[in-house]
């Protein structure tokens, strides 16, 4: 009957693809894909992967475009560094950046995967590729698995995991690249291995577990490991559009004989779209888990329509409602949910991006102290002051006391020069006259300057004791030191 549902036989959801009675995984010997979307892929996958390993020598302003030190917790993106203290900036960038990848697998199912994700990308389009030029199309691999060692068998798999190992320390260097930054990568090599043996180390380990996926997890990752794909489930309803098995016009499915007693569905078993499929499943169950989206059995599929003549599309880009009603694709009030939430998160993050201070400052004064009497009356407090310098420009600071009257000191008698990108420290009195004292806690209002420029305004407490004009001078200070004497003795 044309337009039965085929999933009426779930037992498929029981078993996996590549793991078989026992429990042994069965390796997939997937068949060499060919096609419009393949071709698509093909191109999208080498403009992603010169991006990739382009991108660690790829500099702004002789700034890294894209820098991920997360050993020193210093992120460069597009240029502009976050530090840790822009950790709620990197936070709702991440935030915004997870809120857009659940929007767009609610619209477009797992299309990251299949099109952009680099697990896919170099598996499909690096190491698969060699694959086929050395070992030969998927029936001459099945072959070559399953014959004895022989010098062919051996030549063929010595040279593929050599070209394999080579590929994976390239990928793990250009990863490297992206931590540690370009220069430091360059020294690392150009120092000799054991100069550096902490990132010698970081370059064997990284080249080890891409080399173990690509020749050995391969369609484990997108199936068991990545937690993305494990989520799909949740994120995927009847309207997102996925890789779909049109059933009403495939069912019921039969092999092609030229005398036809009954009509059948266009779908002929001839089980193209499973030989070609990477993670081994076969679509016309219905959405699963492993799906990823690579399209590679639209491809097998549309070729096989073109040969019996019949529409393009049994298989293709579809939501279930699409196939089982008819209905166009198109937004709903879950999609339209996700969307108010991201422009929100984008907005908010813009914005404090946009007002995020370039050089950052904390004034405090210097615990366990209270104050110190100085020469001719005069009392002083003990500041601690931190400068974060984000700018890529070395800053002269200079403080200016904005009330009440009085002068800033420094311990070590220097003015603060804060380096580029880094962090600069000081200590300085404030000292005020013992007259102008009216309160036991004055507040203080500092700017901060460099190059001309207002960089900062703080504000902060001075303590002191309180001036009392009708106190004899000596009893006043006699009972000042005592005083100090009494507090430096409570530090
Ligand atoms: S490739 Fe198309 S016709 Fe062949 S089995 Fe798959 S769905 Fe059916
Ligand atoms: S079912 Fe099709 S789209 Fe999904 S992983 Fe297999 S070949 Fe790719």
């Amino acid at each position: 009957m044309k337009g039965a549902q085929p999933l009426a036989d779930e037992h498929f959801r029981d078993e996996l693809s590549n793991v078989d009675k026992e429990g042994k995984r069965l390796w997939i010997f997937a068949k060499k894909p060919n096609g419009r979307f393949y071709n698509y892929r093909t191109w999208l996958s080498w403009f992603f992967m010169i991006m990739l390993f382009a991108g660690p020598f790829m500099k702004w302003n002789g700034r890294p475009l894209l820098l991920l030190n997360v050993l020193e917790r210093k992120f460069i993106i597009l240029g502009m560094v976050f530090w840790p203290q822009d950790l709620n900036l990197f936070a709702l960038l991440m935030l915004s950046f997870i809120i857009f990848i659940v929007l767009f697998t609610v619209l477009f199912g797992r299309v990251w995967c299949g099109w952009a994700c680099p697990q896919t990308i170099f598996m499909e389009m690096l190491f698969r590729k060699i694959e086929y030029l050395i070992d030969g199309d998927y029936q001459q691999q099945k072959r070559l698995a399953d014959q004895d060692w022989n010098s062919e068998k051996i030549m063929k798999r010595t040279f593929k995991h050599v070209l394999f190992f080579v590929l994976s320390f390239a990928i793990a260097n250009t990863f490297l690249g992206y931590i540690i930054g370009i220069d430091e990568l360059k020294l690392t090599i150009t120092d000799g291995p054991f100069a550096h043996p902490g990132k010698l180390a970081s370059m064997l380990i990284f080249t080890g577990v891409f080399y173990g996926v690509f020749a050995h997890l391969r369609e484990l990752v997108c199936v068991f490991i990545c937690p993305y794909g494990r989520l799909q489930g949740l994120m995927l309803d009847k309207n997102s559009m996925v890789v779909a098995y049109d059933y009403v016009r495939g069912e019921p499915r039969g092999k092609l004989k030229k005398t036809e007693e009954a009509p059948k569905g266009d779908c002929i078993d001839c089980k193209l779209c499973v030989s070609v499929c990477p993670t081994g499943i076969d679509i016309r169950n219905g959405t699963q888990l492993e799906c990823i989206n690579c399209t590679a059995c639209i491809d097998a599929c549309d070729e096989v329509m073109v040969k019996i003549e019949k529409p393009k599309g049994l298989v293709r880009f579809a939501s279930v409602n699409n196939i089982k009603e008819g209905k166009k694709l198109g937004l709903n009030l879950r999609n339209g949910a996700y969307g108010v939430v991201l422009a929100a998160l984008f907005g908010v993050f813009l914005y404090l991006l946009i007002t995020r201070k370039l050089v950052e400052t904390t004034l405090l004064r210097t615990p366990g102290m209270l104050y110190q009497t100085q020469e001719e009356g005069k009392i002083s407090n003990l500041y601690s002051i931190e400068f974060v310098n984000k700018t890529f420009e070395e800053l002269p600071i200079e403080l200016k006391l904005i009330e009440p009257k009085g002068e800033i000191k420094f311990v070590d008698g220097k003015n603060i020069v804060v380096d580029k990108e880094s962090v600069g420290k000081s200590s300085f009195f404030l000292i005020l006259d013992a007259a102008s004292i009216k309160k036991i806690s004055t507040p203080v209002e500092i700017e901060v300057w460099s190059n001309g420029k207002l960089i900062e305004e703080m504000k902060s407490k001075f303590n002191g004791p309180v001036f009392n004009p009708n106190k004899p001078k000596e009893e006043d200070s006699a009972e000042q030191n005592e005083d100090s004497k009494e507090k430096k003795h409570e530090d």
